[in-house]
C-alpha cells in the first residue's frame, strides 16, 4: 500500500459499509458520492442473520440493533385463496442457530448508522456532489475522474455505485442492466392505516400468479412497509417515480379481497422497474474492484442485495488487512466473493419464478414442498446463506 487513501465511489449502503470497515482495520478511505446529501429512499429492508454477522465487524452492531424490529416469523401466503401457506419462525431457536436474528429496518436508519461511523471515523473523507466519470491507474496509483472537477488520486478504487456504475462500464463495458419488467411499487404508512387484522409483527408475502405483495413493520411498530409487485413487461428501467393508487391495483383483481385492501391503504406510492444482470467471473481490474450492486446486481426476492454489499465490505477489508500488493488482495477479494454473490444472484431469480409468481402446477408444487418443511428443515436450507459471515464462499 501507499500512503493514498483508498477511493471509494458511491456512498450507498455498500460504499459507506466499505469505508466503515476500511476504517476499523486502520486504512484511509476517501467515499465520492454524485447526491449533495447522502440518503437512503424512504423504505424498509429486510436483513439476515449474515447482516447482523457483518454489522458486528464494521462496529456497528450495537447500533444497528437498536434501530431493527424483531419479527417473529416469515409467513408466505396465497394470493388469490388469502390462506397461509407456511410460515418460517424467527424466534429463539432460529437466533440460536444462526447466532444472530432475522430482523426488518427502515433504510434510512441502516444509512445513518453506517453514515454516523463513516463520519465519526477520522480516517473517513466524504465528498458529496462528486459524479464519478470513469477511473485511470499508472504503477501504484490509481485516480477517480469526477465530472466537472478535478481528478481524485488514490491506491485503489472501489466502485460502489450501484445498477448504473460506470466503473463497470468501463472495466467490463457490458452495457445497461438487464430489465426483468417486474414493476415494484413501494409505500411506508403509518400503523393505523394498515389494516387492524393485518398488523402482523411479521415479513408477509402474499404470492400470485405474476404479482405479490410484501409487508411488514418498521420503526417499531409505528408504521409498515409496503411492497407490490406485477409483471408488466416495462422495457424501461425506472427508479422511484411517483404514481397513483389506481396504477398500483392494476392487476390485481383476482386475489383475495383481504391482500387487495392493503394497496388500497397504501400512499405515496413510488415505483421501480426492477433489473439484474447475469453473474460474471471478474470484476476486479488491476487496482480496480466493484462491490455491491455494480459487481452482482440482483433482482429484490432473496431480499439479499444489501446483506451482499455489506458482505463484500467486510471480506474486502479483512483482505487488505491481510496484507500484500494492491492487486493480491482485490483479487483474492473477488476470489472470496464470486460463488456466493452469484449464487444469491441466480436464487433471487428462481426464487421470483417459483416461489413468488408462479401459477397452477408449479404453485401447487410449492406449496406442497413448503407445507413440508419443518422449522429445522428451513435452518438447514438456508444455512449456507445466513450461517456464513461472507469471508468464503
Ligand atoms: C424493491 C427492492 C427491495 C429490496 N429489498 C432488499 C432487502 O429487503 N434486503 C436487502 O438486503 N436488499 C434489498 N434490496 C437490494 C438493495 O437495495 C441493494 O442491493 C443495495 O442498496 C445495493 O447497495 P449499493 O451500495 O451497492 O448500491 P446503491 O444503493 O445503488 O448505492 C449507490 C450509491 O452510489 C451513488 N452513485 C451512483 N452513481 C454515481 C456516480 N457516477 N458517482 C458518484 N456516486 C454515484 C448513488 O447516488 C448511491 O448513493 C432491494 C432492492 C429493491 C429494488
Amino acid at each position: 500500500m501507499t500512503d493514498h487513501p483508498i477511493l471509494v465511489a458511491g456512498g450507498g449502503i455498500g460504499g459507506l459499509a466499505t469505508a466503515a470497515g476500511l476504517a476499523q482495520k486502520g486504512l484511509r478511505s476517501v467515499v465520492v458520492e454524485q447526491a449533495s446529501d447522502l440518503r437512503e429512499i424512504g423504505a424498509g429492508i429486510q436483513i439476515g442473520p449474515n447482516a447482523f454477522h457483518c454489522f458486528d465487524t464494521l462496529g456497528v452492531g450495537q447500533t444497528m440493533r437498536r434501530g431493527a424490529v424483531y419479527i417473529d416469523a416469515l409467513r408466505l401466503m396465497d394470493a388469490r385463496s388469502g390462506e397461509e401457506i407456511t410460515r418460517i419462525p424467527l424466534g429463539e431457536d432460529f437466533r440460536a442457530y444462526f447466532g444472530n436474528p432475522y430482523a426488518v429496518i427502515h433504510r434510512a436508519d441502516l444509512h445513518r448508522v453506517l453514515l454516523d461511523a463513516c463520519i465519526a471515523s477520522p480516517l473517513v473523507e466524504i465528498r458529496t456532489a462528486h459524479r464519478v466519470t470513469g477511473y485511470s491507474q499508472e504503477g501504484t496509483k490509481t485516480r477517480l475522474h469526477i465530472d466537472g472537477q478535478h481528478d481524485i488520486t488514490g491506491a485503489a478504487v472501489i466502485g460502489a455505485e450501484g445498477l448504473h456504475s460506470p466503473i463497470r462500464s468501463q472495466m467490463i463495458g457490458d452495457g445497461p442492466p438487464r430489465i426483468s419488467g417486474h414493476t415494484t411499487y413501494r409505500s411506508v404508512i403509518p400503523a393505523d392505516q394498515m389494516p387492524q387484522d393485518l398488523r402482523w409483527n411479521a415479513a408477509t408475502l402474499w404470492a400470485g400468479p405474476k404479482c405479490h405483495i410484501v409487508h411488514y413493520p418498521l420503526k417499531g411498530g409505528k408504521m409498515y412497509n409496503l411492497v407490490v409487485t406485477y409483471h408488466r413487461d416495462l422495457q424501461e428501467a425506472v427508479a422511484g417515480r411517483p404514481v397513483s393508487r389506481d396504477e398500483v391495483m392494476q392487476g390485481f383483481e383476482h386475489i383475495a379481497p383481504r391482500a387487495q385492501k392493503i394497496i388500497e391503504h397504501g400512499d405515496n406510492w413510488k415505483m421501480w422497474v426492477l433489473c439484474d444482470r447475469d453473474p460474471i467471473s471478474n470484476w476486479v481490474d488491476g487496482r480496480v474492484a466493484l462491490l455491491g450492486d455494480s459487481a452482482h446486481p440482483m433482482l429484490q426476492y432473496f431480499a439479499q442485495g444489501a446483506c451482499m454489499a455489506m458482505e463484500d465490505a467486510v471480506c474486502l477489508s479483512h483482505c487488505f488487512a491481510e496484507g500484500g500488493p494492491v492487486e493480491d488482495v482485490l483479487l483474492r477479494y473477488q476470489q472470496k466473493r464470486l460463488v456466493r454473490t452469484a449464487r444469491v444472484q441466480m436464487n433471487s431469480r428462481l426464487i421470483g419464478d417459483y416461489i413468488y409468481h408462479p401459477d397452477d402446477a408449479k404453485a401447487a408444487v410449492r406449496d406442497h414442498v413448503m407445507k413440508g418443511m419443518s422449522p429445522e428443515d428451513w435452518c438447514r436450507q438456508l444455512n449456507w446463506l445466513y450461517g456464513s459471515n461472507g469471508l468464503e464462499n
